[in-house]
């Protein structure tokens, strides 16, 4: 789908995947207007192509579009286009449990002019790969090293909206945590340097005492879709579950004394993983044994389940 000023968002089509050609002084190389999203289709156990929450994920694409001065889609003919798409590549979508297609919907600035104002032309375009589990370790354990150094994102930045610059910005730090033998990192608020946000593909989750907190989102956080999704299991289920501030300290504390039952990341790729070690100012904190706990399996299985379609989406969530 193209934008230009004067004739808004049009001539939407399907073409074969190939290289698109764009001028050199395309604002988006030059000033990183650009913004996107991921989510998957599964094969079902029924063998039918299903979605998850893809509604979702145009929402917070528009959501994305507004911070970054990018005109708004139409979110009922971004899924309609979607669910077309996913209809011609059905073949491509891998059928082994845990496999997937990946969805990568995009948005660029394509007018070629060098001034730093909003760009008049855009290109809306969506790839599609089949994919595998995330983490080489399966629903294994992660570890993941908490960033003192670096921040991610700072209340009234881009923090909540899914821009590139973000990740970008996020390089160096994961660069880093891997010269470590880390997978990610986990980073903490741009003010204080104190309260946890997230992770860098993930909303982060911590089971302590039996209650699951996690970060409430201050603007600074991406809200995840699998993050919300998994809030409302955990209330149905009546597991307590607060959003709230949670200082790394407090972490570390509950650690030291032993309530530090869980820790767990939710998203699109990294579906429910566990955190099994953690790298604080040196010092690597195991957590449950380096074990999944009950809380990150029973997520885990409802949400696998409900994508696979082997349980009932009683949520309303799926779209086949
Ligand atoms: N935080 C960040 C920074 C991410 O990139 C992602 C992945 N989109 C998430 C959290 C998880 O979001 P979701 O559950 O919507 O995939």
């Amino acid at each position: 789908l193209d934008y230009s000023s004067a004739k808004g968002w049009h001539d939407g089509r399907i073409i074969p995947y190939e290289p698109i050609s764009l001028d050199p002084a395309s604002k988006v190389f030059h000033y990183g207007q650009a913004i996107f999203e991921g989510l998957k289709a599964y094969i079902t156990v029924d063998g039918e192509a299903l979605l998850f929450r893809p509604d979702r994920n145009f929402a917070r694409l528009n959501h994305s579009a507004e911070r970054l001065c990018i005109p708004a889609i139409d979110e009922q003919q971004a899924l309609e286009a979607l669910k077309q798409l996913v209809e011609v590549d059905r073949a491509w979508i891998p059928t082994e449990a845990g496999t997937s297609l990946y969805i990568r919907p995009f948005i660029i600035a394509t007018e070629a002019d060098l001034g730093v104002d909003e760009s008049t032309e855009y290109k809306f375009i969506i790839i599609m790969s089949p994919s595998g589990s995330y983490y080489a370790e399966g629903i294994n354990p992660v570890k993941i090293m908490v960033e003192k150094k670096y921040v991610r994102a700072v209340v009234g930045g881009t923090g909540e909206a899914k821009t590139s610059g973000n990740y970008a910005s996020s390089l160096i730090s994961s660069k880093e945590a891997h010269e470590q033998g880390y997978s990610q990192t986990l980073w903490l608020d741009g003010k204080e340097n104190k309260y946890v946000e997230e992770v860098g593909s993930m909303n982060i989750f911590f089971k302590i005492n039996g209650t699951v907190v996690t970060p409430e989102l201050t603007g600074s956080i991406l809200p995840g879709i699998t993050r919300d999704s998994m809030i409302q299991v955990l209330k149905h289920k009546n597991i307590p579950i607060e959003e709230r501030h949670i200082a790394i300290d407090e972490v570390i504390d509950a650690h030291t004394n032993g309530t530090l039952e869980e820790v767990f990341g939710t998203g699109t790729a990294a579906v429910i993983s566990p955190v099994g070690r953690l790298l604080w100012e040196g010092e690597e904190l195991v957590i449950n044994n380096e074990e999944i706990g009950d809380v990150s399996q029973l997520l885990y299985d409802t949400l696998t389940g409900i994508q696979s379609g082997k349980i009932n989406d009683d949520f309303n969530w799926t779209i086949r």
